[in-house]
């Protein structure tokens, strides 16, 4: 088995990734790695899953967090020899999370956490389309659809539901909608079962986000959305609740 370290840009993480390398007794190779450790916080592990988009299949990720317990973080600096362990041992836990996915202009990518269509600069009009359906026009700065593992961030920032992750679906919540007597917008998040798709059609340029990438979008162009069918894997040691998670983390 072989592994490789993504490791965010401080020096408690590095410290870990020394100290493992130097207890691991696994071949380190970051072109085709079996597993996949990300040292650092949540956004690290987003980085970890992007890089090795392409190997998700075979990959397992683990997430150290050199500060407290994250979401996609199981392990912290108190257990760095239980994730040394677990990996020499085959001992842990596999969860999976599920992705949705984009495709604009027949270009396919993924995102863990959400896909927005954002513009900061000027009002946009976004024709939103469930199954081929038109369900809304809005006109706002945009919208954030989300994975269920995705909804304690940016969506949780803009008022969306906080969702079980162990639930197939994903959750569409509009960024400043203005609702006057000219625009209507249905202002409440909408949670959507995994066998749903959503079609965006902007009628000025735009942007879109898949989690930390940003890509330009063209007035009148789609951009579909629906749940993937790949997942990622990823090692878990802790026993930490997804409920006593969101406690420790936001209450
Ligand atoms: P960042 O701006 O450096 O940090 C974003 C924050 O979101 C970090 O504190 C990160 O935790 C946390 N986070 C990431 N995924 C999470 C999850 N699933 N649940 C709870 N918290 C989570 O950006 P980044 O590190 O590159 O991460 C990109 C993410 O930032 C996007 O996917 C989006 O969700 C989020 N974002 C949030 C807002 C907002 O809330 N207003 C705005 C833009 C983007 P760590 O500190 O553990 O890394």
């Amino acid at each position: 088995m072989k592994y490789a370290f993504v490791i965010r840009n401080d020096e408690n993480s590095f410290k870990v990734a020394e100290k493992i390398k130097s207890q691991l007794k696994l071949e380190y190779d970051e072109e085709n790695p079996d597993y996949v450790i990300s040292l650092g916080g949540d956004g690290t592990f987003l980085r970890a899953v992007h890089k090795y988009i392409n190997s998700i299949d075979h990959v397992v990720f683990f997430g150290l967090n050199s500060g407290n317990l994250g979401f996609y973080t199981d392990y912290t600096m108190d257990n760095v020899d239980g994730l040394i362990d677990a990996l020499e041992n085959n001992n842990f836990n596999v969860n999976s999370h599920s992705l949705i996915e984009y495709n604009y202009n027949n270009k396919i990518g993924y995102a863990l956490n959400e896909i927005t269509l954002l513009n900061q600069m000027m009002v946009q009009t976004v024709d939103v389309y469930v199954d081929d359906v038109l369900f809304e026009t809005v006109r706002g700065t945009g919208l954030c659809v989300c994975t269920t593992s995705g909804s304690t961030a940016y969506n949780k920032s803009l008022g969306g539901p906080v969702v079980d992750p162990s639930l197939e679906a994903f959750i569409l919540t509009e960024i400043a909608p203005i609702n006057s007597n000219a625009y209507r917008a249905l202002s409440s998040p909408l949670v959507l079962s995994s066998k749903h798709t959503l079609r965006l059609k902007c009628h000025t340029d735009s942007m879109f986000t898949a989690d930390q990438f940003v890509m330009d979008m063209k007035s009148e162009e789609w951009l579909n959305i629906n749940f993937s069918c790949k997942k990622i894997r990823f090692g878990k040691m802790d026993n930490t609740s997804f409920v006593k998670r969101v406690q420790k983390a936001f209450l």
